[in-house]
């Protein structure tokens, strides 16, 4: 197998970070000067804070600025349809519309130029490079293909970094089996779902394991479950491979940060494009970047055509790490927690869904991993006890002492008092795009919209 280098932007990647801010700082200035000049939405928000953008010195002058919220999207589009008074690109200069994935309400819709299109492909680049994939790579593309930013954006990057791009989708395992088969596949990006998913489809359908399909890497991505490690210890058992993951955000960057093989959080790989801050989600107070800081993650576009975003609220919870990492990549490491809107409480304790599916799946294989947290009344709230639905494993022998465990886990480890109810293998749903561990069962017509 040829040499490769490290980095696919060695230049950017491993440069020194006052370096970066500098050129943060000078981009900065020239992004929200041409903000104030092309988009009404922020020409409004700008004077509304008192702040001349112009002003700006440094990129802690960011702070003086207010934060943009997803809801303010959705809006800023239904009053000035298609792209928003936030838009600051003309149409006849948007070469691509793709849609953010609309969990909650209507969508938005996310436009790019062809600079912008070319700045997406640069930081994909990074990303999958980071992730090991080489132009020798086959690679298996698991993610939607139509509107979502997972689809056709990663192939303009995958295709750049050189490697041989299977365009497969979802909703087609069969086919995505046999191309891995016919093809050689070498490396297979999808959700942490699918991969679950697939593993187990192609036991039951094909009689093999995961394993002796040849993948020799897994690149996960769109949900939580690869930064949780029992999915990702357990997706790894079952195929042999090394599993990373990346993190985007269909309004920011489809992929900006990826899993170096020191696999210790994710590479924020487009500091050239984007400024991250990390606040405390409550009070909005800006947080310091360092290592085992928490908080949401804002991202502000430093160069960007068409709907530039400045402090915008991911609602991404994050743990950070910034100290120098073996691959001497300098982008400080991101790992995603959860969601803000998955965030339950329990008599004042935040759980995350994804912190249930590590508990319940670090008992594998007494439990299967599968769970589902049944919500009594609508969300955040849950009045304990916390009510879960866990499948039972191969190896479960004794089922009340198994049952009395996992609260007892619960209870030390997330600090709730939880309800176990034991289902046999297999009967919690399977999902093939994102899994949905959060099951509304007070009245179905008032849950959000899956
Ligand atoms: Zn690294």
């Amino acid at each position: 197998m040829p040499e490769h280098r490290t980095c696919w932007n060695p230049e950017i990647e491993t440069m020194a970070l006052e370096d970066l801010r500098a050129m943060q700082t000078s981009k900065l200035r020239r992004q929200l000067a041409y903000l104030a000049d092309r988009s009404p939405f922020y020409e409004r928000k700008f004077a509304e804070s008192g702040f001349d953008p112009t002003a700006a010195r440094s990129i802690e002058d960011l702070r003086r600025l207010p934060f943009t919220e997803k809801q303010e999207l959705r809006d800023s589009q239904i009053v000035s349809p298609p792209l928003g008074r936030h838009a600051a690109a003309d149409l006849v200069d948007v070469i691509r519309v793709h849609s953010s994935s609309g969990t909650t309400g209507r969508p938005s819709y996310v436009g790019i130029t062809r600079a912008d299109s070319a700045r997406w492909t640069e930081v994909i680049s990074r990303v999958y490079w980071c992730e090991g994939v080489r132009p020798e790579d086959v690679l298996i593309h698991g993610f939607g293909l139509g509107f979502f930013v997972g689809g056709l954006p990663l192939k303009d990057g995958i295709e750049q970094v050189g490697a041989t791009f299977v365009p497969i989708g979802t909703g087609a395992s069969d086919r995505l089996l046999s191309a891995i088969e016919h093809l050689g596949g070498t490396v297979l990006t999808c959700t942490p779902s699918y991969a679950s998913y697939l593993a187990e489809y192609v036991r039951d359908h094909f009689g093999k394991e995961p394993s002796e399909l040849g993948i020799r890497r897994i690149l996960l991505g769109a949900e939580p479950g690869g930064a949780i490690p029992a999915v990702r210890r357990r997706i790894e058992a079952a195929y042999g491979a090394f599993v990373t993951e990346g993190l985007g955000n269909a309004d920011v960057c489809p992929v900006y940060a990826g899993t170096c093989d020191q696999r210790d959080g994710n590479h924020f790989l487009a500091a050239d494009q984007i400024v991250l801050e990390l606040i405390d989600p409550d009070s909005g107070e800006v947080r310091k970047w360092e290592d085992g800081a928490e908080g949401e993650l804002v991202a502000t576009h430093i160069e960007r055509d068409c709907v530039p975003l400045v402090r915008f609220r991911t609602r991404d919870r994050v743990v950070v790490a910034v100290s120098s990492c073996p691959c001497g990549r300098t982008g400080p490491r991101i790992r995603c927690v959860g969601r803000t809107d998955d965030m339950l409480i329990v008599a004042g304790v935040n759980v995350w869904p994804s912190a249930v599916s590590d508990v319940v799946g670090n008992l594998h294989p007494r439990t299967t991993g599968a769970v589902q947290i049944l919500l009594m009344a609508p969300p955040p709230k849950v009045e304990p006890p916390l009510r879960l639905q866990v499948e039972y494993g191969s190896e479960a022998i004794d089922l009340e002492a198994l049952k009395r465990e996992l609260e007892q886990v619960i209870r030390d480890k997330l600090v709730v008092r939880a309800e176990v109810e034991l289902v046999p293998p297999g009967t919690l749903p399977r999902f093939e795009m994102k899994s949905q561990p959060l099951k509304h069962v007070y009245d179905n017509a008032s849950a959000p919209a899956g």
